[in-house]
């Protein structure tokens, strides 16, 4: 499949990151980065405020515990907000 390579930058408030993204240039259109924790193809991404990962809006969801969003790349194991390990 012929890509274009081009970069992204993403900006938040003092961070910055750069990814690759491809244009596939037969479908004309941007390949959605893949979720940096379920790696699922649902086009919405939610960017964390923490490293800037790319995120499925169902990945970043609350806490059972607390209700606070989190990133689940940035914290895979456990809440960070009141250290939840259950779920
Ligand atoms: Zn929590
Ligand atoms: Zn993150």
């Amino acid at each position: 499949m012929p890509v274009q390579r081009f970069d992204l930058i993403i900006k938040r408030r003092k961070a910055r990151r750069q990814l690759q993204l491809d244009w596939n240039l037969v479908l004309r259109k941007l390949d959605t980065p893949p979720c940096e924790h379920t790696f699922t193809q649902e086009a919405a991404r939610v960017v964390c405020d923490e490293r800037l990962h790319l995120v499925s809006p169902a990945a970043h969801g609350p806490c059972a515990n607390c209700q606070k969003p989190y990133c689940p790349a940035c914290h895979p194991r456990k809440c960070p907000k009141c250290d939840n390990t259950t779920g």
